[in-house]
């Protein structure tokens, strides 16, 4: 078996939204010694560089991101689930750096996770859902200005829908983005419709596919394993995957049923895929380390460890 790349940075604790915030967790570092004592899966790890004011500029307006800074200084919210100061800007650097890295490691067909990442809440213009840069949207524009990569496939499975990366790929013929979610009508972000198929030049590049709270394993990989089978053909230079384990059934925000073992399925349904860069993204139950640990063990092929 091939060796796991980790991306990680002790600079991602400082994105830290505070006390009663869900994303306040040290799930990265908790995550990387539990890997360490479990020992069933090699890994090295890359120290997340930090992104640059123009790798931000990349997705998002530069008015945004004088807002963001104005925003940090004064110690006030982007919106009502997104506080931002100086150092939580400063942990947002870092992830955005970091998944620049996980891509360019994926680009060498390297097994890849940054173990954060995915804040596809933030748009071109705005900042929600615990998220002030979308890291994903950056780190594609930026191979893409480099002349790395052409077409990219982003799969998206959080259960929440990504209003800001729709937002900032809706025109772009260039990246197919496939997200399923939880129904918008109940939960945040009330967007992501499956009607929502793309703007312009990128009409039909805009997959929303919204399940129903309470959805079970069986009904999830019956369509998570359709849409596979259905952006088969789109031939893409990598693809990004956005690994919510917020889909959990004992999650906090989340309404569907999945259980600890879906997420080896899922993995397993990742296992062929070359060029891929894995996101460990949202996440908000005690059984993050089990549903990330699984997930890696259907993805890289190695017997489970865990009950
Ligand atoms: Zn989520």
């Amino acid at each position: 078996m091939k060796e796991l790349q980790i991306v990680y940075s002790n600079n991602y604790l400082k994105y830290d939204l505070g006390e009663d915030n869900p994303i306040s967790r040290d799930k990265t570092g908790k995550f990387l010694r539990f890997l360490k004592e479990e020992g069933s899966i090699p890994f090295r790890v890359h120290e997340a560089p930090k992104a640059t004011d123009s790798d931000i500029l990349l997705a998002h307006t530069e008015r945004y991101l004088n807002r963001v800074r104005q925003a940090a200084i004064n110690g006030v919210e982007l919106d009502p689930d997104t506080p931002v100061n100086l150092e939580t800007l400063e942990g947002a650097y870092y992830i955005v750096g970091g998944t620049i890295l996980c891509l360019s490691l994926a680009l060498e067909d390297q097994r890849v996770v940054n173990i954060i990442g995915g804040m596809h809440h933030s748009g071109s213009y705005f900042g929600s859902g615990f998220c002030i840069f979308n890291d994903h949207a950056i780190a594609i524009r930026k191979l893409q200005k480099e002349g790395k990569i052409e077409k990219v496939t982003v799969y998206d499975l959080d259960v929440h829908a990504g209003q800001g990366t729709q937002e900032i790929f809706y025109e772009d013929p260039t990246v197919l983005t496939v997200s399923i979610h939880q129904d918008p009508n109940t939960l945040y972000p009330g967007t992501g419709f499956d009607w929502q198929r793309g703007r312009g030049a990128g009409l039909g590049m805009n997959i929303n596919i919204p399940l129903p709270p309470g959805t079970t394993e069986e009904i999830y990989l019956e369509a998570l394993d359709s849409v596979l089978e259905q952006t088969r053909s789109y031939t893409s230079d990598m693809r990004v995957l956005l690994l919510g384990v917020d889909t959990y059934k004992g999650d906090l925000l989340g309404g569907f049923r999945l259980e600890q073992e879906s997420f080896r399925k899922i993995g397993e349904r990742f296992r062929d895929f070359h060029k891929l860069a894995v996101l460990f993204g949202g996440g908000y139950s005690r059984k993050i380390p089990d549903l990330w640990m699984k997930f890696l063990e259907g993805y890289l092929g190695v017997p489970s460890h865990i009950v």
